[in-house]
């Protein structure tokens, strides 16, 4: 039986989420995996702050096809 369920999930393409501080109003954007994602573990990498704000226009799946 083939089982391809890897846990590292390399090949797979990874959503990124775009993210707004509301503390220092940077933007920046993090791949995550959903579990980190829904427990909040965002955090702005210039000040810190865990205030952040998503937008939602990124989200990224990348295809090696041409
Ligand atoms: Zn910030």
């Amino acid at each position: 039986m083939i089982s391809v369920k890897s846990l590292g999930a390399e090949e797979s393409a990874m959503p990124q989420y775009e993210y707004l501080c509301s503390s220092c109003d940077k933007k920046f954007s993090s791949i995550l995996t959903l579990a980190d994602h829904d427990q909040g573990k965002v955090k702005c990498p210039k000040c810190g702050s865990t205030k952040v704000e998503q937008q939602w226009a990124a989200f990224f799946a990348t295809t090696s096809k041409s």
